[in-house]
């Protein structure tokens, strides 16, 4: 069998890629760390708006750039663009595959999805649970490395999300990537702990800033929960590939997503909220519930372009330490 480059939009059930013997990848990490400007330009070239979300842009022309085989995009629980971003994909004579986390969020519907995926790459369910299997042996020291971040404090919230945020596609090579983060937590237990000061919750889609989390320990603070990169671990470390799905929060009502912080905000002690939003993104609604039921200081910060953060950015993140430190 052809061994297959698969390009995917967001984290979904990546164990099903791995038991055929492909190799998945997150467009968002390598949309990131490329020239991500010159991603998004060039979709703009083609006639992206300027009012489309620049994770939209950079990973259609990050999927173009990539000598993929087949990009699977995640239509439903995810961005609300997902659908056009495939068709446009389509169109450059891409092959395409649609997956939906169903928001009834029900055993049977996801089931019926993974199934799918599971015959569209012709891997049996067995096969999926022992790719599973492998990867949550993995997941497992991520957990340690996360309590390592908000208790231990050997892990700073910059490094937590770099690990986290690439638990997605294990960086297309699981042993790769077990072996640099053993070699990491080695490095980090014979630390000495970090200081605690402000201590800060990061919510929302991985930043597109390139520097936030230098500018929050720059304030005097550091991130000690990063959410929805924790969530692309699957920290649930369920046996039943539906019950890890069915518990990840990311693509559900941003009720089951408040159903998992708050928890976590007590468990770390966290002082203060930093809440992230995209330019031009629909989760900026969500936003506003979370807002509501999260009863610390919260401040919202909103990104556009892949960029260092912009002074007025800056200063609001300033004054927010100043307020709460
Ligand atoms: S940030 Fe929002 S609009 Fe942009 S790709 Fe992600 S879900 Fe879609």
């Amino acid at each position: 069998m052809k061994h297959k480059r698969i390009g995917f939009t967001t984290s979904f059930p990546v164990e099903v890629v791995f038991a055929a013997g492909h190799t998945p990848i997150d467009l968002n990490n390598i949309f990131l760390t490329q020239d991500a400007v010159a991603h998004i330009h060039s979709a703009e070239l083609k006639g992206f708006p300027r009012t489309i979300c620049s994770w939209i842009k950079g990973n259609y022309n990050a999927a173009l750039c990539s000598n993929l085989d087949e990009v699977i995009g995640i239509i439903q629980g995810d961005c609300s663009n997902g659908n056009s971003l495939l068709d446009m994909l389509g169109e450059e004579g891409m092959s395409i595959f649609r997956f939906s986390f169903p928001p009834e969020r029900s055993t049977e519907a996801l089931n019926k999805e993974i199934s799918n995926l599971e015959a569209h790459f012709g891997v049996s369910r067995s096969d999926t649970l022992k790719a599973k299997l492998r990867l949550d042996s993995i997941r497992k020291k991520l957990l340690v490395l996360d309590e390592w971040t908000w208790n231990q404090r050997l892990v700073s919230g910059k490094e937590n999300h770099y690990w986290l945020v690439n638990s997605s596609d294990f960086m297309g090579n699981p042993d790769l990537y077990e072996e640099n983060l053993d070699a990491f937590m080695q490095n980090a237990e014979k630390r000495d702990p970090l200081p605690s000061r402000l201590r800060l919750a990061y919510l929302g889609v991985p930043p597109i800033y390139k520097n936030i989390y230098d500018s929050i320990i720059d304030c005097g603070g550091d991130v000690l929960f990063n959410e929805v990169q924790r969530q692309f671990s699957m920290p649930s470390l369920h046996e039943d590939i539906l019950q890890q799905y069915l518990t990840y929060t990311y693509p559900y009502s941003v009720y089951y997503r408040l159903a998992d912080i708050k928890p976590e905000l007590e468990k770390r002690h966290i002082d203060a909220v930093i809440s992230y939003t995209q330019s031009f993104c629909h989760l900026q609604i969500d936003n506003l519930l979370l807002k509501k039921y999260i009863d610390l200081p919260f401040l919202t910060l909103e990104g556009d372009q892949p960029e260092e953060l912009d002074s007025r950015t800056l200063l609001r993140l300033e004054s927010f330490f100043e307020v709460h430190s």
